[in-house]
């Protein structure tokens, strides 16, 4: 009697368990119908967006950058870039024509955590002295003359410019809060500290990472109208036409043009796929209420959802023994972790076991548990990868390059003639996340179609957010 009594209560555990995976995959719908709704809330917030400031929670930030570079400047041109996870100095060597490889050097380095939370002071000095050592090792060559070094600074946060080379920050994301920092002049900031070191270097150019991102894309393939980010946050630019930016009427460029920085990771729609674990991530988090999609999207949380679902599988069964306290410490466990779960291929998933147990302290989790981990892994990330994919064609979509039928009117999808279209596209999430990768081509496809997609190119650029800005330091200084 206890044998049976014991594999009835088994039966009923795993039973449980497989009731909330399943609520899960429902709440992550991500099909094509709900998909196509995501896009078409996307198109119609940026519109909003640039209709009235305000008029939307996406910003659509003027950047005032009306030309993208083509490289012709000559000299060593600098870059320093303040990322959610990493920080970095580039240096990048122009010879005055445009060259198929931009010779350059970067050094990264992850940002003190404490900094994070610090002074304003304290970050900017780290940035300043970071900058100090780099230059402090180059040799005679790099810089002939005592000219002062130009540089761009790339500063992942919404920011509302004042120009190319001015803007204050208007809130922090990605865990990021130091208090003082918040409707000061970024570019001001660093450039008193690059001055406290005693550095001759002008901040020429204040970029969000997007920016950078399309402004290599663009020298590198012209065909280049969008850059995507996702990596610790996420965040898209693109090209708009500056008629069509309603909100500042009056507004000139000679290109009739001007990068948007739409601050994608703020989207909210009510198609958006939400679950209770998201509603607790959010309540719990820093921000509240803001960076909504990011939330959903980004390396930053991705892991912390899965974390939440196996948390609520051990409250409802004892599938994992006894519960670990690890398992409610937020963000224990990373994404790059939960990447390697997902994608471990080992046999009777040895690296799911591993990962489990260095991360939560619970040893010795059976096949069929370590199984369901992976599940919860996939219905996140792939989640994650399809809304990515619905907002970069909301995008296309906004300016016309979706094949719906803005461009020619009236012929049918399959004989429009789509205009090659290329995103450039940066942040660990693609860049190292095979499965992310897949499922958000796979989503482009299913939602564009392929004779459409097949025009769309998703290109990958690495350190384009550093390389870009030292590129816009180099067309804006003067
Ligand atoms: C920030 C954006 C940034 C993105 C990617 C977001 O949290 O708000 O400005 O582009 O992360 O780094
Ligand atoms: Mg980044």
């Amino acid at each position: 009697a206890v044998v049976v009594g014991r594999r009835v209560k088994s039966r009923r555990k795993w039973r449980k368990v497989a009731n909330v995976l399943k609520e899960l995959e429902e709440g992550c719908d991500t099909s094509v119908g709900r998909l196509r709704q995501v896009v078409d809330a996307m198109a119609v917030e940026m519109h909003a967006g640039l209709a009235s400031e305000g008029g939307s929670k996406l910003k659509m930030l003027l950047t005032y950058v009306d030309n993208l570079p083509n490289g012709t400047e000559k000299g060593p041109y600098y870059a320093l870039h303040l990322g959610g996870t990493n920080f970095r100095v580039t240096r990048v060597h122009l010879t005055g024509q445009p060259s198929p490889v931009l010779e350059h050097e970067v050094e990264r380095q992850p940002i003190p955590p404490h900094l994070m939370t610090s002074t304003s002071e304290d970050l900017f000095d780290f940035i300043a002295s970071s900058l100090k050592e780099f230059i402090a090792k180059e040799g005679d060559g790099s810089n002939t003359s005592q000219d002062r070094r130009e540089l761009g600074f790339t500063f992942s946060f919404p920011v509302k410019q004042m120009s190319v080379s001015s803007g204050i920050l208007i809130k922090w994301t990605k865990g990021f809060s130091i208090v003082d920092m918040v409707g000061r002049d970024v570019a001001a900031c660093l450039q008193e500290a690059l001055e406290r070191k005693g550095l001759h270097v002008h901040v020429a150019a204040l970029v969000n990472d997007t920016v950078g991102t399309l402004a290599l894309g663009h020298y590198h393939d012209p065909d280049t109208v969008a850059a995507i980010i996702i990596g610790t946050g996420t965040n898209a630019c693109y090209l708009e036409r500056i008629d069509a930016i309603i909100k500042c009427q009056g507004l000139l460029t000679t290109s009739g043009r001007m990068v948007v920085n739409m601050e994608w990771g703020n989207f909210w729609s009510s198609h958006l796929p939400r679950t209770p674990y998201d509603i607790d991530l959010d309540a719990e988090s820093p921000n509240p209420n803001d960076q909504g999609f990011e939330k959903m999207i980004s390396g930053m949380y991705l892991g912390d959802i899965v974390r939440r679902v196996i948390l609520r599988m051990s409250l409802e069964s004892d599938m994992f023994g006894p519960i670990s306290s690890k398992l409610s410490t937020p963000f224990v466990l990373r994404t790059p972790l939960m990447a390697a779960m997902h994608e471990d291929d080992s046999p009777d998933l040895i690296e799911v076991s591993r990962i489990l147990n260095d991360t939560f302290e619970i040893p010795d989790v059976p096949l069929k548990a370590r199984k369901i981990v992976v599940k919860v892994c996939d219905v996140v990330t792939r989640r994650a990868a399809r809304l990515a994919a619905a907002g970069i064609v909301g995008i296309l979509k906004k300016i016309g390059r979706d094949g719906s039928g803005g461009i020619t009117g009236g012929r049918s999808r399959s004989d429009m003639k789509m205009k090659r279209t290329v995103v450039a596209i940066e942040g660990g999430l693609y860049s190292s996340y095979t499965l992310f990768r897949e499922y958000l081509h796979e989503a482009l496809n299913e939602i564009l179609g392929e004779d459409i997609a097949k025009h769309v190119t998703l290109n990958v650029t690495e350190d384009g957010s550093g390389i870009g800005a030292a590129l816009l330091a180099a067309s804006y200084s003067s």
